[in-house]
């Protein structure tokens, strides 16, 4: 489909902060990788590829032209993680006040575990954690900020009952020993092809109980043969219909997603069309 695509703004974005449900905010900040840099220039490259996409979809019969979606544009640079998060923090606690649907595109994983931290503590959420990696260090390279600390920041906020890590391949026996400590769920991608991704997901709603859902998705979580541009590839993931159909079953429980960890520049562009068209499925699956 042939439109026009406007610079540093999400397709379908035409609702003012005041009126929209849906807030698309970027983070291109990518200082705590420790691989492969360059996620920072993903929220833009997410953008460009929204585009790509009809307003009307096929399995739902909406149109993303009736939703009232916000662009707020991108988060300045920062110098460190700590003061990334002390500014993610202040921008999304509003949003969750006002009960919008923040979709934050990243940068790294660090700019995901800020956005879970500004969730008001009187809600009560479940964390669904796509990775590949179980990001539960307590600091990583002397950074409790890096996105290798990620999962345990949220799980600190929210409680560790109520965030579970899926499709994880890579953990540090460091970390193995914290989750028996902190009984923190998770349930690798082995464990997801043996049972298929519909009772896998079935057994992250039984977790989840009667919460309210945020999905943070790394991308690294799906196989790098489609998502190869990221920082930290790691073979045996999970399929982008796996993902997909986690998002079609979290449905209007969804509260917030991120989308974190796409390195446009070891990207062809179909890691960037693939957490693109994932963030158009988080909106028009909670979409009520
Ligand atoms: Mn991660
Ligand atoms: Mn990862």
């Amino acid at each position: 489909m042939l439109r026009t695509v406007p610079a540093g703004k999400f397709a379908d974005a035409n609702a003012s902060l005041d009126e929209a449900r849906y807030v698309v905010l970027g983070v291109p900040f990518d200082r705590t990788t420790s691989f492969r840099p360059g996620a920072r220039f993903a929220p833009d490259a997410i953008r460009t590829h929204s585009w790509n996409f009809e307003t009307y979809d096929l399995e739902t019969g909406k149109d993303f032209s009736d939703i009232p979606i916000h662009d707020a544009g991108n988060l300045e640079e920062f110098g460190n993680a700590a003061d990334m998060a002390e500014a993610l923090r202040s921008t999304v606690n509003p949003l969750w006040k006002e009960d919008k649907i923040p979709l934050v595109l990243g940068g790294d994983h660090a700019c995901a575990a800020p956005v879970v931290e500004a969730i008001p503590k009187d809600r009560m959420v479940f964390v669904v954690y796509l990775d590949a990696h179980m990001d539960f260090r307590d600091e990583y390279l002397g950074d409790p900020r890096s996105h290798a600390c990620s999962s345990r920041r949220m799980a600190e906020h929210i409680g560790f009952d109520n965030l579970a890590v899926i499709g994880v391949r890579s953990v540090s026996r460091e970390e193995t020993e914290a989750i028996r400590k902190t009984g923190l769920r998770f349930i690798d991608a082995y464990a997801v092809h043996r049972a298929g991704i519909d009772a896998t997901i079935n057994k992250v709603l039984r977790m989840a109980g009667k919460r309210e859902i945020y999905i943070s998705l790394d991308i690294d979580c799906i196989d790098p043969a489609y998502a190869g541009g990221t920082g930290t590839p790691e073979p045996f993931g999970l399929t982008p219909l796996d993902v997909k159909h986690v998002i079609d079953r979290v449905g209007t429980r969804l509260i917030g997603m991120d989308f974190m960890e796409v390195s446009p520049p070891f990207d062809h562009g179909n890691t960037s069309a693939l957490a693109a068209r994932l963030a158009r499925e988080a909106i028009i699956r909670s979409w009520k």
